[in-house]
């Protein structure tokens, strides 16, 4: 369950979370129209921190600019959002690794839709960190829903509307009896799955569709992308067919949500030799140091 903790930060303030609510004459509730990001917080020993923090505001932003919420840019900054996140942590003072969902709610009741200057509203709230695929080897399923290509609703931009497709696709595979899909274009390359990114072994080689593939820019696929080539993995991002997910030695999915996390079974098809792969391996392990905060690359925000 995504369910808020106690406190949720609303506006420019911290309300209990029963009372964090949003019109229903809105443009987020009517049409959608928010966009978002989800960042895991870190309980380490009692201190706590946020992972990649200004890469998830940069991300937020570039939605908002994509979509044409321009009030955010002109009322937001990341110290604003720093500061909100620091007050919402400390607040609920989670024990334990949490997720924050950060939303950019177009709130105006407007008739028709149009967005430039219509009022905002930026919601975030605190929840346990809950992967939402398994851990330990998922069985996956190519999605006869294809996934929204960047001139129809942009997967670049984290819009709430647009994850319709995901529920689509993703209540199908659970329907079928996997645990996700992979989302396909319209030409039958390979995307995403509904919430996370998807990565390919072969020969040594780590593949993954590069971010003009209608994909989102996931922030753990730039971290893994990182580590591997500090591993010196040789990494390909580029087109992918559906079919070489079928013979790769290796495949995996990377996410907030989903952690990175092995795959098992494509379509029926079992992938290298059901085993996690030594490539697999090497990368789960250096992404979650680097969640623990244990690299150079400054990608840890402590909060308290
Ligand atoms: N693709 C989609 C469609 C997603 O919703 C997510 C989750 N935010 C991802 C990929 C993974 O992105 P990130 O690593 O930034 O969580």
């Amino acid at each position: 369950m995504a369910q808020p903790h106690s406190h949720v930060f609303l506006g420019d303030r911290l309300v209990p979370a029963d009372q964090a609510t949003v019109g229903v004459a809105s443009s987020a509730v009517l049409y959608g129209l928010s966009v978002y990001t989800v960042f895991p917080v870190l309980v380490e020993g009692g201190a706590r921190h946020a992972f990649r923090l200004a890469d998830h505001f940069r991300r937020l932003e570039e939605s908002c600019k994509i979509i044409g919420i321009d009030r955010f840019a002109q009322e937001w900054d990341y110290a604003r959002f720093e500061v909100g996140v620091r007050e919402l942590v400390a607040a609920n003072a989670p024990a334990d690794d949490v997720f924050v969902r950060v939303s950019v709610h177009v709130v105006e009741s407007i008739p028709g839709t149009r967005v430039r200057g219509c009022a905002i509203q930026v919601s975030m709230f605190v929840y346990d960190a809950v992967p939402i695929v398994p851990q330990d080897g998922m069985r996956l399923k190519s999605s006869p829903w294809r996934r929204i290509p960047d001139n129809a609703i942009p997967s670049r931009a984290k819009v709430n509307g647009a994850y319709v497709n995901s529920v689509l696709a993703k209540q199908d595979a659970i329907d079928s009896g996997y645990d996700d899909c992979v989302f396909l274009d319209g030409g039958g390359h390979v995307c995403e799955l509904s919430a996370a990114n998807i990565f390919l072994v072969r020969g040594g080689t780590l593949i993954t569709p590069d971010v003009s593939c209608d994909i989102l820019d996931g922030i753990n696929r730039r971290t893994v992308l990182t580590l591997a080539r500090e591993e010196g993995i040789p990494v390909r991002e580029r087109t992918v067919d559906l079919t070489e997910l079928y013979i790769a030695d290796e495949v995996f999915v990377t996410g907030t949500s989903a952690g990175a996390a092995p795959v098992f079974e494509i379509d029926g098809r079992a992938v290298g030799a059901g085993i996690v792969g030594p490539v697999t391996t090497a990368l789960r392990k250096r992404h979650a140091a680097a969640l623990r905060g244990d690299t150079e690359h400054g990608w840890v925000t402590p909060l308290s």
